[in-house]
């Protein structure tokens, strides 16, 4: 089939097209200024706010002189005029381009049509990355809101225990049985709300600061068996651990991961039974570890929920807690692009399972 047969099927393959599309003629390929539009599909017409009689069999130089003197526009360019002579395609990713016309960011590719004909498909992403740095900066401020919240909060919450410290110490004598009862519940707040503000603050600084680095999990299960050796030993828990594996991540997120889950395995326990909890790891495209106990169980509806901030099943004289736990393993799972999630029967047990991409 001749060129002009092979151009003007391509020209109806491209036309209706949800990207724009557009193929160009290198006539010489020593001389960028030779090059032609040859076709443009209706995306990128729009794009140029022209029609197609100002463009087709038209050069660039005549049609958009401009470009030539354009950073993102000579890249284009000079791009068309090397897939012209040596064939193949490229991917130029995002490319800022501006005229008296129009401005935005374009995701763009050229690949090699046939003889000296190229054709381009690009994408306006203007509006998509104006979004995403908008996002980024709004989720910066977030964090910034969260921890300045988070940490102010605290300052008036020592004044208030201090002074209740003060207040018990100096009138215990005098307290009635209802007084005792009501400073301990002030106590009992004050503690609590403490520890909520430090999970928060923890929660919206996971992974800042750290580096992913190599990390033996077997090395990190003795850590948290040592950290949580007062609840094991209390509750009488057998702790059993298969050989784990090397995993890329964040290590004192990982370290916290394994920490919730298995402090929830012990805490989660039926009454008058010993939790035994085991940990075990399968390799696979990822790598899946699963924390399974011998607890209360999660009723089927509960089992995502359970996942999001603040969310508990029980109220606090069942069970303590703040509800982040979990919504911290979720984040710290995230953060390593992986998935996780509980398979559970109520009065059996809960498993909780996650994986980790291998990062080699
Ligand atoms: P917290 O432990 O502070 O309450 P989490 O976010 O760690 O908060 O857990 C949320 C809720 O999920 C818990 O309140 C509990 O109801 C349920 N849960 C978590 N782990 C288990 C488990 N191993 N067995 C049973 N229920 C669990």
């Amino acid at each position: 089939m001749e060129n002009l047969k092979k151009l003007e099927l391509f020209t109806k393959a491209f036309e209706d097209l949800p990207i724009g599309v557009g193929i160009f003629h290198v006539p010489d390929l020593e001389d960028i200024r030779s090059i032609e539009y040859v076709f443009m599909n209706k995306i990128i017409l729009h794009e140029m706010q022209k029609s197609k009689e100002e463009v087709f069999g038209k050069r660039i130089i005549e049609v958009a002189p401009e470009a030539y003197q354009h950073e993102g526009g000579l890249l284009v360019i000079k791009t068309y005029q090397r897939i012209a002579k040596e064939g193949g395609n490229v991917n130029l990713g995002l490319v800022e381009y501006s005229n008296h016309l129009t401005e935005g960011t374009y995701e763009c590719s050229i690949h090699h049509l046939i003889d000296n004909y190229v054709y381009i498909m690009l994408r306006n992403v203007t509006d998509l990355e104006q979004a995403k740095n908008e996002l980024e900066l709004k989720n910066k401020e977030l964090k910034q809101f969260a921890y300045v919240a988070s940490h102010d909060l605290k300052q008036p919450l020592v004044t208030i225990s201090n002074f209740v410290n003060v207040l018990q110490k100096k009138y215990e004598n005098t307290f009635d049985d209802n007084a005792t009862q009501m400073f301990s519940f002030i106590t009992d707040a004050t503690e609590r709300m403490n520890q909520l503000i430090n999970d928060l603050l923890d929660y919206g600084s996971l992974g800042q600061k750290e580096k992913m680095t190599f990390i033996d999990c077997n090395e990190i299960l003795k850590e948290v068996q040592q950290d949580l050796s007062v609840a094991i030993k209390q509750s009488n828990s057998t702790i059993i651990i298969d050989q784990l594996p090397t995993i890329k991540g964040y290590k004192t997120s990982i370290r916290l991961l394994f920490q919730n889950l298995i402090s929830n395995a012990i805490k989660f326990k039926k009454p008058d039974t010993h939790p035994i909890v085991k940990i075990s790891a399968s390799e696979d495209i990822y790598w899946t570890f699963s924390i399974e106990d011998n607890g209360i169980g999660i009723a089927e509806e509960n089992t995502q929920k359970i996942f999001n901030v603040f969310k508990r099943l029980h109220n606090r004289s069942e069970y303590k807690g703040t509800g982040i736990g979990l919504a911290h393993c979720k984040k710290i799972i995230d953060l390593h692009k992986g998935k996780i999630w509980v398979t559970s029967t109520v009065g059996k047990g809960s498993t909780f399972v996650f994986t980790i991409p291998k990062n080699k």
